[in-house]
């Protein structure tokens, strides 16, 4: 049976697609960018986040542990990810909550039922369900799936992507699909493989495949001072997005509010490169997109 790891269900979303949704956040990325404010979702298996400083090296978690996975080491509990099972008793034996489990299987039916409860809210706003992440079109069968109930039931799909996926995956789901809600971070490749590890051919390369199918696109660039927020980069953008049919762009002011996760997954985070943008530079932005005839949002 087909079944999706899901990390997060965040349901009255307003954020993420037209009305009142519920966004479901899929597990598994092939991008690794370092600003990304879900960096739990990355992984495609469980994640263990520790928080040390709400740790008081009681030692529960040791003794519950059948497979010997847990040592204190420097103050800290390290978990040995060989020997885990992940079966989460060592974060439900915490009494202080410094552990954590993330991540979560669903049969497709389980996932359904459950977005269902909000129908009402659906309706009344025009709202309905988004598949985000991670990369949600990674686990593409269960996301062909889910997405066919939805329709069948009436609910309005939104996928966020990150582009970076075979073609094939979106062709599959096109048809399934009311809006795209389509990432586009880093125009320069040499940038794109710097600061993401990976060349951006690709995504571009889709966007405008997608484009050409006349796919309902909404487009949403992440803005950090630091790594994309120069005007030259802000230029070299809006040259490559009028080769595509796209009016709505939502430009996203990059917040640190993610970083104490990457502490918690024992991840380096750089708030040495990455800045809040200001007020005044998003609205600078805004306006240049503006002057090209966009329909700009500050925000998702
Ligand atoms: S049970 Fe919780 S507080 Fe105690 S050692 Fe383990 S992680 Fe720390
Ligand atoms: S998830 Fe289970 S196997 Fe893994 S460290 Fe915790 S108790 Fe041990």
């Amino acid at each position: 049976m087909i079944k999706v790891q899901i990390f997060n269900i965040q349901k009255f979303s307003i954020h993420d697609g037209p009305g009142i949704r519920t966004t479901v956040f899929l597990k598994g990325c092939p991008l690794n960018c370092m600003w990304c404010h879900n960096p739990e979702s990355i992984n495609k298996n469980i994640d263990i986040l520790y928080d040390k400083e709400k740790c008081t090296l009681c030692g529960e978690c040791i003794k519950k542990c059948k497979r010997g996975a847990l040592k204190i080491i420097d103050e800290a509990v390290i978990t040995d990810l060989s020997k885990c099972m992940f079966c989460g008793e060592c974060a439900f034996y915490c009494i202080n909550n410094a552990r954590e489990l993330v991540g979560k299987e669903y049969t497709i039916d389980e996932l359904i039922q459950e977005v269902k409860k909000d129908m009402s809210f659906y309706e009344e706003s025009g709202g309905g369900v988004t598949l985000s992440g991670g990369e949600p079109l990674l686990q593409i069968e269960a996301v062909l799936k889910i997405l066919k109930k939805l329709k069948n039931i009436g609910i309005h799909t939104a996928i966020d992507t990150s582009g970076y996926i075979p073609f094939e995956n979106m062709l599959k789901i096109i048809d399934y699909t009311d809006v795209f809600l389509y990432d586009l971070k880093i125009i320069g490749d040499d940038k794109h493989k710097k600061y993401i590890g990976v060349s951006n051919a690709l995504i571009l390369d889709n966007l405008k495949k997608l484009s050409n199918l006349d796919a309902n696109i909404n487009l949403r660039m992440p803005i950090i001072e630091g790594i994309n927020a120069d005007l030259e980069d802000i230029t070299k953008a809006i040259e490559f997005i009028k080769q595509v049919k796209i009016k709505d762009i939502n430009i996203l002011p990059y917040h640190d509010i993610a970083k104490h996760k990457y502490k918690k997954l024992g991840r380096n985070y750089r708030e040495d490169i990455m800045k809040v943008p200001t007020d005044k530079k998003m609205q600078i932005i805004k306006n240049m997109f503006e002057k090209e005839g966009y329909n700009v949002k500050i925000g998702g």
